[in-house]
């Protein structure tokens, strides 16, 4: 993902009108992009990432158009679990609006802790 200048006319240029998507906000230094704040948009990322210029916080963005909002939730949730402590991020993201989506990496997560809990009690049992 490049990263572009987080101003209107830098959204409009790269992101499509009515569309989800994935975006991460942050900064650009010597050409390496550091995020500093992710999310995603379930209606217009255009309009969303434009709020975002408005405020002015952040210089740069990178963002992914996805077909579908699953999609756009898929990919919040991998920054999440990757690199969710690096960020102003504070909570899991939420499922969309209207949807029962599971996050894909907690459920992994509580696989494997079931995993290696029965393992523990393989050994217990040793
Ligand atoms: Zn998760």
């Amino acid at each position: 993902m490049n990263s572009h200048s987080l101003t209107p006319e830098g959204v409009r240029e790269e992101v499509s009108d009515g569309t989800p998507g994935f975006y991460r906000l942050g900064v650009l230094v010597n050409g390496d992009f550091h995020t500093a704040y992710f999310g995603r948009s379930d209606t217009c990322l255009q309009r969303r990432l434009c709020q975002w210029a408005q405020l002015g916080w952040y210089p740069h963005f990178v963002a992914t158009v996805t077909e579908t909002v699953e999609e756009a939730y898929r990919l919040e949730c991998r920054d999440w679990h990757l690199h969710g402590d690096d960020t102003v991020n504070q909570r899991h993201p939420a499922a969309p609006d209207g949807t029962t989506h599971h996050c894909e990496y907690c459920d992994l997560n509580d696989r494997l802790a079931e995993l290696s809990n029965n393992g523990e009690k393989l050994y217990t049992h040793g």
